[in-house]
């Protein structure tokens, strides 16, 4: 889709600070980091949400968590960690391009809405 944001940073049209690639997901650090670590695990095809994920695209986003996990280990995040996905207005969702946000580096908020 050449008008989302996340498929134009995955295609390399927009510059991303990559942290992970592979034939799944691409992976790079949030523009306005909300944590020491706060970085965006994508899928390569363009799903809106989780409210969009069926079994064709389910690969996709089993393939973000367990990127996740790697990432996580490869920014040594050994102390815990967060993984986040908003999904529609209500949660904030601003891109509309299905994404986990990976925080960490700090203690984070008890608190999670
Ligand atoms: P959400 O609000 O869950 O949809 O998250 C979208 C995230 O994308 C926000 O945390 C933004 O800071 C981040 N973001 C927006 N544009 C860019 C960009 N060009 N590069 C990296 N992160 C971005
Ligand atoms: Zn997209």
């Amino acid at each position: 889709m050449s008008d989302c944001l996340f498929c134009r940073i995955i295609a390399g049209e927009i510059p991303s600070a990559k942290v992970y690639e592979d034939q799944w997901v691409y992976a790079f650090r949030d523009i306005q980091p909300q944590a020491p670590v706060h970085i965006l695990v994508v899928p390569r095809v363009h799903m809106d949400s989780l409210e969009n994920v069926d079994n064709e695209n389910a690969v996709y986003a089993e393939k973000c968590l367990q990127a996740a996990a790697v990432i996580a280990r490869q920014e040594g995040l050994s102390g815990g960690w967060r993984l986040v996905s908003n999904c529609g207005p209500d949660a904030g969702q601003t891109v509309r391009h299905l994404h986990f946000h990976i925080l960490g580096g700090r203690k984070l908020s008890d608190t999670m809405a």
